[in-house]
């Protein structure tokens, strides 16, 4: 068991853990990053990306988080391929978190990073057909069914705006709600009904993503709530939108979340409720959720870690990055 000691300690290795890390180490705060159950977080369960600054060309999302941990280790980050499990923010700076490794790791600043996930529906072909058709992010993936029949499953805010952005790309979206009202707010809801180019499918659930000849997506089976009817719908392109899911079960009671489970910070900063302790990313933002927001949230985090450590109230320990 060993103990690691940094001036930054990052949990999770999305864009947000990644910037962090870049602007830490080249702020000579030797960051240590554990990179948590899924290293390069929901980018690598994706396939092309277009909409990251910097790459004319399409780019695969695994080999841009490839790139971004090269990049923050040869600032001088180090990465550890660790699970953090249990984490002490009594008492303020320095801070303590628990590996599953049960290693121990002490930060003078504590970045968190650890994102969310999209939830998924569980149904068969959904997973199979996962960058072949089956997506949960019309903004990452919309523009590849430009002129296509796509479909957005769920009725809560995301897949209203979701539906909505989609009719830049098709002009024949399927709104599919498991009940016959929607939860989204009233005013995107009268724009949606407004909409020439978006039908909405009411009281039906998906039953499972179906492949097409050419081995992406085909069709989606339904089922009626309400009567139990079978129905199919033919989709090119299929978006979930029930929800995400915040990474914060470790931080619960330990400092604010709103009714979601996102980290609450102040306004316009990663700051969270205890000084030293900053949030950057999803696992702080559900309204926009993209790689480069993320990215930017990093590095104010690092930005804003460096001013910590530098203020007169915080005293200095001498930090080794490797007590072990
Ligand atoms: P929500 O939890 O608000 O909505 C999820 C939707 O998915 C609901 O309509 C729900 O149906 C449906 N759903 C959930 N599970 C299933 C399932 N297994 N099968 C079928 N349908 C399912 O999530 P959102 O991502 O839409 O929003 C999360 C939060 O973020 C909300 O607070 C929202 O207001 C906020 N947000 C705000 C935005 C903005 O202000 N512009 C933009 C996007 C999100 P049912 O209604 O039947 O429960």
């Amino acid at each position: 068991m060993a103990i690691h000691r940094t001036k930054m300690l990052i949990i999770g290795s999305g864009p947000a853990g990644y910037t962090a890390a870049i602007y830490g180490a080249r702020a000579m705060l030797e960051p240590i990053m554990v990179q948590g159950l899924q290293p390069g977080g929901q980018l690598t369960i994706t396939t092309d990306v277009e909409n990251y600054p910097g790459f004319a060309d399409v780019i695969q999302g695994p080999w841009l988080m490839e790139q971004m941990q090269a990049q923050a280790e040869h600032v001088g980050t180090r990465t550890i391929w660790d699970t953090i499990v249990e984490v002490d923010l009594a008492g303020g700076a320095p801070f303590r978190a628990i590996g599953d490794s049960g290693d121990e790791y002490i930060g003078d600043t504590l970045v968190i990073a650890t994102g969310a996930q999209a939830k998924w529906l569980g149904v068969p072909g959904e997973q199979e057909l996962s960058g072949k058709g089956v997506s949960a992010c019309a903004t990452c993936d919309g523009f590849f069914y430009r002129g296509k029949k796509v479909a957005v499953i769920g009725g809560g805010n995301t897949a209203v705006e979701e539906a909505l952005y989609l009719t830049n790309h098709s002009d024949d979206v399927t709104l599919i709600h498991r009940r016959d009202e929607l939860r989204s707010e009233k005013i995107l809801q009268e724009r949606l009904f407004k909409n020439p180019r978006i039908s909405v499918l009411w009281n039906k659930a998906v039953e499972s993503f179906e492949a097409g000849t050419d081995g992406t997506l085909g069709h989606i089976a339904l089922k009626d709530t309400q009567t139990g009817e079978l129905s199919t719908l033919t989709a090119d392109g299929a978006f979930v939108a029930i929800g995400h899911a915040p990474a914060t079960e470790l931080f619960k009671g330990k400092l604010p979340l709103d009714d979601n489970g996102y980290m609450l910070t102040e306004p316009g900063s990663p700051k969270t409720a205890i000084p030293g302790v900053f949030a950057a990313g999803d696992v702080s933002d559900h309204t926009y959720r993209q790689a480069v927001t993320a990215a930017g949230m990093g590095c104010m985090a690092a930005l804003d870690a460096e001013r910590f450590i530098a203020s007169s109230n915080y005293e200095k320990e001498p930090s080794a990055q490797a007590a072990e």
